[in-house]
This record gives C-alpha cells, sequence and structure tokens, in this order.
C-alpha cells in the first residue's frame, strides 16, 4: 500500500518534472517573502527558545570546526567521485550539486521562515553537508538511467520510488527524532546546530522526493539523441539494478527497530516539550534559537572580508579537491575514452558479434573502476565474464556463446554500448557492435602499460597474444586481472580444437577460488569437476560418532557403506589404534661400482652416518624428523628409503625436500654419489608395491568390531558363517590364487577413493593406501557372534597441504574434525583422519561381504547403481535388467 502511494508519487514527480522543479522554487521563493512579512513580528519557534550563544569562539572550537569542515568536504567529494562513476561526469554531478544546494537553501528558507536568524549558520554548515546522504539519490538515477525510453525513465523512476520511498522517509523521521534529542541537551552551540540540522534532513528529504526526481527526468529528456531517436544514457548494463530489487528492498526487521525507536523518541520529544511549557520549568532563557534574533529577526551578515586561517584551510581543501576532481579525473576519462577510440571511430558494421569479440573490453576495467563503496559500485560492476548475476539478457547471451562457440550473439547489451554512452555516441544494438582487435604491437604497449595492463585488452585480443607467445597459455591466471577471465579465455581458445565444440559447455568454472589453486593443486585449468558427496553414519569408533563424507559416483556404494555402519553402531562400535606413522621417499644413487655402494651403505647404516644424514634431513622443515633409513644395493645402485615422520601433513613434498638436502650431504661425504633420481620407485609411492605392504607407508592402522549374530541376521542380512566362509574363500584364497599384494579386502579402494576426493587427499594415493587385509571370524560365547577386523599398513593422507586447502574439501575435513593443524599433537588429525578411513573400510567390507553372501549384490546395483539413459537407450540392458 505504501509502496504503491510512492510509486505513484514517483510517477507524478518524473512525468511532471517542469512543474515540480517550479512548484518547489515557487515554495522556496513564498516563504522567503512570508518570512519578510513574519519577521517584524514572528515568534513561531516551535522549539525550545533559543540560547544566548557567546560572540567569541573558543580555539578548541576553531579547530573542531575546521576538522569538521575538512571532513564535510571530503565527504561530498566523494560523494561526487561516485555519482561520476553512473558514468556521466558532469550531468550527475550538476544534479547532485543542484540537489544540495537547493536542500540548503530550502532549509535556510524554512528557518528564516520559522522566524529564526541565521548567525548560528556557519557553524551548522560542516554538519549540514555530512548530514546529505547521496547514495538514495544514486540508486534511484541507476533506476532512471536502466531504461531504454522515456517512458520506462518514468517507470523506472517510479519503481525506484516504491523501493526506496518508504526506506527514505522512515531514515529521515528517525535521523530528525534522534538529532532532535540535541535540541534539549541544554548546551546552546548544539542545540542550535541541531536545529538546523533536523531542517536540513527535512530538506533533504523534501528534494529527494521532488526535486531530484524530477531533475534526473528532465535531464535525460532533454539529453535524448534526436537524430537518431536513442537516449545518449542508455546504459543497458545498469538493467541489473532492476534484477537486484530485492537487495533494494530494506531488511524488515531494521525497519521494525527503526519504527520502535522513533515511536520513543517521539513520546520523549512530547513529554520534553510539554514540560518545557510548564511554568516552572520554563526553559525559554536557554532556548535554542532565541538569541539568534535581534529585534528585527533579520539575519546577521556573514563576515565574507574577514579571512581567518580556518576559512583558509577549509577554502584549500575544497579548491584542491575541486580542482582534483575537474582536471585530474578528466584526465581518466580521457585516456579511457581514447582506449575507446578504435571502437568509437570504426564505422558500424554489420559483422555479428563472435567468439572472443572485444565486446568484452573495459568490464573488468569497468569493475575495477567501480569497486568502492555504495550502490553504484554494485550496480555498475556486472561484466558478464565475471560475474554470475547478469542481466538475463546478457546471460542468455553468454550461455548461448557458451553452448556454441564461434555462433554468433543474438541478444544483449554489449560493453560498446557502454563505451560509446561515455563518448556520446549511438551504439548500433545488439548485432552491429564489433571492434577489431588491435595489432599486437598496440596489445603489447598495453599490456606493459603499469596504469592499464590486461584488463584493458579485449578477449580476443588476450588469444593473440597467447597464441604468438608473449602471454604463456599455462600463466593465464596469474597473467589476467582475475584467476576467473584466465579460464574462461583458456576455455575459449580450446574449444575449437575439440571433437565437440559445446564440450566444455557444462563443465563449470564460474565462482571457484581459484586462488588456492594456481600454483598448488592444478595447472592449466579449464573448470572444476563437482563430484557428488555422500555421507555415511554414524560411524561409532572409539566410542565416538563421526559422519563420514564420501565422495563418489558409484551408487549404492554409500548406502552400503551406512548399512555397515548402523551395523557397527548397533554392535557398540568399533575400535582402532594406529600402529606406525611415517611417511617414505626412496631415491635411486649410483656409485662408480658395487663395492663402493656397499661401502656407502655400510657408512648410512652406521650411527654417526646416518646423524649426519638426519641432521641435514631435519633442518628442512618444522615437522619432518628423520627415523629411519632402509637401504636397499642392486649392483651399483642404492636405493635408500628414508622414513620420517611428517605431522599433519601427508608429507610427500617434505620427504622430497629432506631427501634433497640429506643427499646434498651424502654427497660432501662420498663425492663420487651421482643421484640418480630423488625417487627411485623404493619408496613406494602411487604403484603397488610389497614393501608398503610388509613395512607400512603412512599410517599403518587396524580396525575391530564384534557384530552380534542378531545384527548379522537382521541388518546385514546374513549369518556369521557364510560370512566368515566367504571371507576365507574371497578376500584370503582368491586374492592369494590372484596373486595379490595387499589386496585381501573386498573392495577397500571404494572406500579409501570416496573420502580421500572429499577431503582433499591425493587420490592416486589410493593404490597404496587400499592395502588392507580383512579378517572374519566367529565370536561370542556360542560361536555365532561375528568378529572382523581390517588391517592397513599404508594409509598414505594429511590434513594439511595441497588439496587439503581448498574449501570445499577443508568442509568435508570439518566434518569430522580434523581439518588442519591438530590443536594437542601435530599429527594427531592426520592420525585421527586414518583411523576413520580404516573403521569405514571395516563398515563397508562388512556390508559389501553380507550382500555377497546373500547375494543381493547385482540386484541392488542394478536397481541403484545404472544409469536409466543407458538402460532406456539399450534394447540389450532392457533384458539384461530384466533377467
Ligand atoms: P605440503 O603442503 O607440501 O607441505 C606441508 C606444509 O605444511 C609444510 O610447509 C609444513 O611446514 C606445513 N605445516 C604446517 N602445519 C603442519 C603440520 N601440523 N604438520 C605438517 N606440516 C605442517 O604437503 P605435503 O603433505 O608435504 O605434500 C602434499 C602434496 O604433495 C600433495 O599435493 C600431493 O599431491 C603432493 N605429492 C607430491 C609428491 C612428490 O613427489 N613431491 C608425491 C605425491 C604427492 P614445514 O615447511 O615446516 O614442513
Amino acid at each position: 500500500m505504501l509502496a504503491r502511494l510512492f510509486r505513484l508519487h514517483g510517477l507524478l514527480v518524473a512525468s511532471h518534472p517542469w512543474e515540480v522543479i517550479v512548484g518547489t522554487l515557487v515554495l522556496t521563493v513564498c516563504l522567503v517573502s512570508m518570512n519578510n512579512n513574519l519577521a517584524a513580528s514572528s515568534q513561531m519557534c516551535s522549539w525550545n527558545e533559543c540560547p544566548k550563544v557567546e560572540e567569541k569562539s573558543h580555539s578548541s572550537d576553531v579547530i573542531i570546526l575546521t576538522i569538521t569542515r575538512c571532513m564535510a568536504i571530503v565527504y561530498i567529494y566523494f560523494q561526487f567521485k561516485n555519482l561520476r562513476q553512473l558514468g556521466s561526469k558532469y550531468i550527475l554531478g550538476i544534479a547532485g550539486l543542484f540537489t544540495v544546494f537547493s536542500s540548503f537553501v530550502f532549509s535556510t528558507v524554512v528557518i528564516h521562515f520559522f522566524g529564526k536568524e541565521l548567525t548560528g549558520l556557519n557553524e551548522a554548515l560542516p554538519f549540514f553537508l555530512l548530514l546529505i546522504d547521496l547514495s538514495k539519490a544514486c540508486t534511484l538515477a541507476k533506476f532512471a538511467l536502466s531504461s531504454n525510453s522515456q517512458e520506462e525513465v518514468r517507470e523506472n523512476i517510479s519503481q525506484g520510488m516504491a523501493i526506496l520511498g518508504p526506506t527514505f522517509t522512515l531514515d529521515a523521521l528517525v535521523e530528525c527524532l534522534v538529532i532532535g534529542v540535541g535540541t534539549m541537551s541544554g548546551v546552546p552551540q548544539l542545540e542550535i546546530m541541531c536545529c538546523f540540522g533536523c531542517m536540513s534532513v527535512l530538506a533533504n528529504y523534501f528534494v529527494f522526493m521532488t526535486f531530484f526526481p524530477a531533475c534526473v527526468s528532465l535531464v535525460l529528456e532533454l539529453s535524448r539523441e534526436s537524430r537518431e531517436g536513442r537516449p545518449i544514457w542508455q546504459l543497458s548494463h545498469f538493467a541489473r539494478v532492476l534484477a537486484e530489487e530485492e537487495d533494494n528492498k530494506p531488511n524488515p526487521v531494521t525497519q521494525r527497530v527503526k519504527i520502535i525507536m522513533s515511536l520513543g523518541l517521539a513520546v520523549v520529544h512530547a513529554h520534553t516539550r510539554l514540560a518545557a511549557e510548564h511554568p516552572g520549568q520554563n526553559r525559554s532563557v536557554d532556548g535554542p534559537m532565541a538569541t539568534r534574533l535581534d529585534a528585527g529577526g533579520t539575519m546577521r551578515p556573514l563576515k565574507l572580508t574577514s579571512m581567518d586561517l580556518e576559512q583558509v584551510i577549509t577554502l584549500g581543501l575544497a579548491l584542491l579537491l575541486a580542482v582534483k576532481y575537474v582536471f585530474f579525473e578528466q584526465t581518466e576519462t580521457e585516456s579511457s575514452l581514447s582506449l575507446m577510440s578504435p571502437i568509437i571511430s570504426s564505422p558500424p558494421t554489420q559483422k555479428p558479434r563472435m567468439v572472443g569479440d572485444s565486446c568484452r573490453r573495459d568490464l573488468p576495467a569497468l569493475k575495477a573502476q567501480t569497486s568502492t563503496n555504495g550502490p553504484l559500485a554494485t550496480g555498475a560492476a556486472s561484466p558478464a565474464v565475471f560475474d554470475s548475476k547478469l542481466p538475463p539478457e546478457t546471460d542468455a547471451a553468454f550461455r548461448q556463446k557458451e553452448a556454441a562457440p564461434g555462433a554468433p550473439v543474438e541478444n544483449g547489451p554489449c560493453v560498446s554500448c557502454f563505451e560509446e554512452t561515455l563518448a556520446q555516441t549511438p551504439c548500433v544494438p545488439p548485432s552491429g557492435c564489433t571492434s577489431e582487435a588491435r595489432t599486437l604491437e598496440e596489445c603489447m604497449a598495453v599490456l606493459s602499460d603499469p596504469q592499464r595492463g590486461t584488463r584493458f585488452l579485449s578477449d580476443k585480443e588476450v588469444m593473440n597474444l597467447v597464441t604468438s607467445r608473449n602471454i604463456l597459455n599455462y600463466k593465464l591466471e596469474s597473467v589476467l586481472e582475475t584467476p576467473e577471465r584466465g579460464v574462461a579465455i583458456r576455455r575459449e581458445m580450446l574449444s575449437p580444437k575439440l571433437p565437440v565444440l559445446s564440450a566444455l559447455a557444462s563443465l563449470p568454472y564460474k565462482n571457484y577460488d581459484y586462488s588456492k589453486v594456481t600454483g598448488t593443486c592444478c595447472e592449466n585449468v579449464i573448470g572444476f569437476m563437482p563430484v557428488p558427496v555422500g555421507v555415511a553414519g554414524p560411524l561409532l569408533l572409539d566410542e565416538k560418532q563421526f559422519y563420514v563424507p564420501m565422495a563418489t559416483t558409484e551408487g549404492c556404494l554409500v548406502a552400503s557403506t551406512n548399512r555397515g555402519c548402523r551395523a557397527l553402531s548397533l554392535s557398540g562400535g568399533c575400535s582402532s589404534r594406529i600402529l606406525a606413522d611415517s611417511m617414505t621417499r626412496g631415491p635411486v644413487v649410483r656409485l662408480p661400482s658395487a663395492c663402493r655402494a656397499a661401502e656407502v651403505k655400510v657408512w648410512l647404516e652406521t650411527s654417526d652416518g646416518f646423524s649426519l644424514i638426519q641432521e641435514a634431513f631435519d633442518q628442512t622443515s618444522r615437522f619432518a624428523r628423520l627415523e629411519k633409513l632402509m637401504v636397499g644395493l642392486a649392483g651399483r645402485n642404492l636405493y635408500i628409503r628414508f622414513q620420517s615422520q611428517t605431522g599433519d601433513a601427508m608429507g610427500m613434498n617434505m620427504l622430497s625436500k629432506g631427501t634433497e638436502q640429506a643427499l646434498h650431504r651424502l654427497q660432501q661425504q662420498y663425492p663420487d654419489v651421482e643421484v640418480l633420481s630423488v625417487s627411485g620407485n623404493y619408496c613406494t609411492d602411487k604403484k603397488s608395491a610389497a614393501i608398503n605392504w610388509v613395512l607400512g607407508r603412512g599410517k599403518s592402522a587396524v580396525s575391530e568390531a564384534t557384530i552380534p549374530a542378531k545384527v548379522v541376521r537382521e541388518v546385514l542380512k546374513s549369518s556369521s558363517a557364510s560370512l566368515v566362509e566367504l571371507n576365507i574363500n574371497k578376500n584370503l584364497v582368491g586374492s592369494a590364487m590372484a596373486g595379490s599384494i595387499g589386496g585381501f579386502n573386498a573392495h577397500a579402494a571404494n572406500i579409501v577413493a570416496a573420502i580421500y576426493i572429499a577431503c582433499g587427499q591425493d587420490p592416486a594415493q589410493t593404490v597404496g593406501s587400499s592395502n588392507c587385509i580383512t579378517q572374519m571370524e566367529f565370536a561370542g560365547a556360542e560361536g555365532e557372534d561375528l568378529y572382523i577386523s581390517c588391517t592397513m599398513p599404508s594409509i598414505e593422507l594429511g590434513t594439511v597441504g595441497g588439496g587439503t586447502n581448498l574449501a570445499p574439501q577443508q568442509a568435508c575435513l570439518q566434518m569430522l574434525g580434523v581439518q588442519g593443524t591438530s590443536s594437542s599433537e601435530p599429527g594427531e588429525n592426520a592420525r585421527q583422519l586414518a583411523r576413520v578411513v580404516c573403521a569405514t573400510v571395516l563398515a563397508g567390507e562388512l556390508s559389501l561381504m553380507a550382500a555377497l553372501a546373500a547375494g543381493h549384490l547385482v540386484k541392488s546395483h542394478m536397481a541403484h547403481n545404472r544409469s536409466r539413459t543407458n538402460l532406456s537407450e539399450s534394447p540389450s540392458s532392457k533384458s539384461e535388467s530384466a533377467a
């Protein structure tokens, strides 16, 4: 209802700007002339009576006033800068200045109307300026500028008014009442200023509601490009402000607080005013305005001739900022305009906009330019490439382009429209929106100019620079102003080379924090792979409950593991222990002869030799501490397996660093040692190897549980006897028959991989980490219960470093309470994670083995793990499924 009222008001003001402007001016003149008549006799003060004011100011007052004035000037300067970012330096600036000026004139007139004189005005001026808030005016202007025709201007102003009006009204009311409290303070100077402050707020409100929208509407109408019939102010990207309408709506809670506050303050004011009128409590001699009146109630002339230091400072600052605004920022505008000159000067062609066309040029620049506070910043910063909140048409166009690279973009505004607006030339939307890429030399000049850089280059120009190897493809993320733009350009360059042009359309790349990826996790990035994450649990482990995140695309896996967790919970949980904790790195070095190699081996195995190597190794890290060297010999090659704890990190990089340093030390001792490789596969990392299975690597863990027969029967739908038998024949004999190393389990790798992907581990280390032997036995007094254990000697994982630095992965680690460095003891988080992995593997083993024993596996996979799309497409699959 209220919004509708404001909407109608906005429509009225925007439709009749001349009437509103003239009406406001006439009203102002009327008030002035009424004041002349009233001045001699009037004492219409509704405020408390005015106080006596000292003629002489204290020096401290002068300092405070000077500072306040300077602040006010700086504040106004920034307000104007904000206005400028709407794309027009002068039109809106002048409108803003006009608004400030008119609110000032209006409030002085109102005060005069009430019969007050303005001796205190010069003191109150800085406060008055600080009270003026142009931000809402800017937002309203944005609404107006997001229009394509004069009708739309009216419609959008009224819409803006409907959204901003109620908030602004309430704000003005609250501000007035709060400032009004100062008029009851009893401090004469403060009371005067507060009186004036209230008037200023009211005047500002009045001007915003009438004068400003009328001015904006009029200015936009007058600046229409009559020849082309197209408005020069067409800033289509401001359409976003309409999409963000919701964001502009006030928070209802804040609104309610303001209403309650204003009611309370109104009561306080009413009470104080009534008390002041009471004969016994008459404060009239101390009222704020009385002493401002001389006999005739006339205004005392301001002493403009006597310039004191305070005025000199204020004036100096104002001049400085004015010069900066007019000249310095003029240069900025000119430089950006000159940059746009190729676009502006080239005649509009009918060539459709293609992928990589320079229509995107300066979007990032625009974003950077508008990244200051205030509504303008968010409204203007809407580069298509960088922001997911695109105007609908831009978004559609961009998606179309993404889906079919090379295809012309049919709809949507382009940035050149904005550029052309600045240049005051018409834009030919949208198919005529083209611009040629500049020459390599020009682009290089822009690239090497610290003032401009890549943000002043179009995508097409950047691609040309990549093709000519002036920008290296793999450095795109770091060279461009945002990594996301680098990724986008790499995708655009790659797409045409792929068998399917639109192959990358469904690979997301936006809204991802590449800062954590670049230089750490991935190179040549073209996006990120979303993988579904499920949760299994609660897993009752060592009397604590865990909810285990599992990233997988294998249907049934999470459900099955969850069933295992339920069986464990109903059985009193599962217990675990860490048996060993040390990462390994096994370099290969060569000696001139096998005998010499044997000599070095002996030295390394002495305590002196070990100590020297250990010293070199340990100094490379705060956490890595060399524990053991295991030396193998083959001919004249030496394989040295370095073994060290690594705190909470998985530790491969730490081990590599330490090993390298230790080998340097070894070479000092034996200069004929030739390092063939820091890794000689004796580690062994990411390959199946008996050494890890036998000696362990990373964390060695064991978990166990006893499942009562009832739980085996009711939850696992099996029996202890069938499980034990199956375990022997499948996990032990079957794996032995296959010549397995460490694969004496049903599907440990399934669980390890799913947790590793969710928790930012190195997925390739699933190879060694899945080493596991699952054992099952009869248990309980009657031998009907089931005892199960999983022993995993080489769980390679960590909670710091590598992929654990990425936010989604950290979220999963946080689910388990193990993210980052352990607060109790370094390495405790990583060890806890290893226990969780081992116990979840046990849950998975339990459930899968039960499903196999009961013959449920195929059935459940057919139901939950087969792609319905494939089934419907393939007739053979259909018959298989039916069977
Ligand atoms: P890293 O991130 O390279 O090193 C761990 C860093 O974290 C070190 O700088 C360490 O400090 C610091 N840190 C802070 N708090 C710690 C704590 N509580 N415990 C341990 N370290 C702590 O991680 P990494 O585990 O050594 O290496 C993992 C990465 O290596 C993964 O990206 C993996 O994919 C990759 N990787 C490398 C190889 C290889 O051959 N290099 C092989 C396989 C995998 P300090 O500087 O004091 O040590």
